[in-house]
């Protein structure tokens, strides 16, 4: 229900004649996001949804999420369907980016904001644009593995092409590891994407790796744990988990399991309970009428779109505990 139960049950099918009514009406109205995100084969979409859901309701607004199972249609008709419920705002994690712009125009013309969560949306005007600097995690995770790896042959995997933030990440992780490429003192010996993140394409591409290279390779640039868990299933096939640096992302519960055990070197903790909370605070300005305050932006082709970005960190075995479980991200128990 879009009303309190003070206001008039007819005031939702009453003409607009009585406009004092109508105001009154909408202040009562409790305001409704919709979020609607890529996934939740990865943890940290598991999280983020878990993390909407309680900031949402810890600051009284409702919240309705959808799931796109890395299904571009099924995004856009689950936003279309979330638009004609009459949500304030949209909060959108697009599968594709380039897609997801349909999704922005048909919200605008609507009157409904939109704004991108760390994926951004393309060619159109996104409202807001609320990511962790994705560039940096691309440097982060390449600048960890030549300092493991100074020398010798590299492997990079990438992402999805569709989604923007795997762009940012290989473009980062491209700029730590082009000197070193013309430089002589490293060959990139593979740069891959995995279509929709999946594991499984990272481990065809890492065996493949492994097989030419005769299993010389001394780095693997995984841009999440994902990809990471996959890359280091292909390594201890071939007795090399461990021996090989392998990077990731997103402090998932058996990427620190593999950082413990030393197969899996780092990963990038972004805090997603931070940026959860400002991306339905921005929100909640929106459904107000009220500015969202931003310091930088990104174009996305078409547009500059203001952009609120969060720092990542860098995971290893010397402070997982501090910055994982003792933040409370992760319950301890989780690793036993
Ligand atoms: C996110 C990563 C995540 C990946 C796969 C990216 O857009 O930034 O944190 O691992 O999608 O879901």
């Amino acid at each position: 229900t879009l009303f309190t139960a003070c206001s008039e049950p007819t005031a939702t099918s009453a003409p607009a004649s009585n406009e004092s009514t109508e105001v009154a009406a909408e202040v009562e109205k409790p305001i409704k996001i919709g979020i609607s995100l890529p996934t939740q084969r990865e943890e940290r979409w598991v999280l983020d949804k878990e993390n909407f859901e309680r900031v949402a309701e810890e600051l009284g607004v409702e919240v309705a999420v959808q799931i796109a199972d890395n299904d571009a249609a099924r995004q856009q008709s689950q936003c279309e369907n979330l638009i004609s419920q009459g949500v304030d705002v949209l909060i959108i994690a697009p599968h594709d980016g380039a897609a997801a712009a349909n999704i922005v125009n048909m919200a605008h013309e609507a009157g409904i904001k939109v704004i991108s969560y760390d994926r951004l949306i393309m060619n159109s005007p996104v409202d807001l644009y609320l990511t962790f600097d994705s560039l940096i995690v691309g440097e982060m995770q390449a600048e960890w593995v030549l300092s493991q790896a100074p020398t010798g042959n590299i492997a990079l995997l990438a992402g999805d092409p569709g989604d923007y933030a795997a762009v940012l990440y290989r473009q980062g992780a491209l700029n730590v590891l082009q000197p070193k490429i013309d430089s002589g003192d490293i060959t990139l010996v593979l740069d891959q994407e995995c279509k929709d993140w999946q594991p499984s394409e990272a481990l065809r591409h890492i065996e493949n790796v492994l097989t030419v290279h005769n299993n010389d390779i001394q780095g693997i640039v995984a841009p999440n744990d994902g990809t990471a868990g996959a890359a280091i299933q292909a390594l201890a096939a071939q007795g090399l988990a461990g021996k090989v640096p392998v990077s990731g992302q997103d402090a998932e519960v058996d990427a620190i399991k593999r950082i413990i055990e030393g197969t899996q070197g780092i990963t990038i903790f972004n805090d997603i309970r931070d940026l959860g909370r400002a991306a339905i605070e921005s929100a909640i300005k929106f459904a107000n009428n009220e500015p969202v305050e931003t310091k930088k932006s990104y174009n996305n082709g078409t547009h500059d779109i203001p952009t609120i970005e969060a720092p990542p960190a860098l995971v290893d075995i010397n402070n997982y505990l501090e910055l994982v479980i003792e933040s409370g991200f992760m319950d301890e128990s989780a690793l036993q």
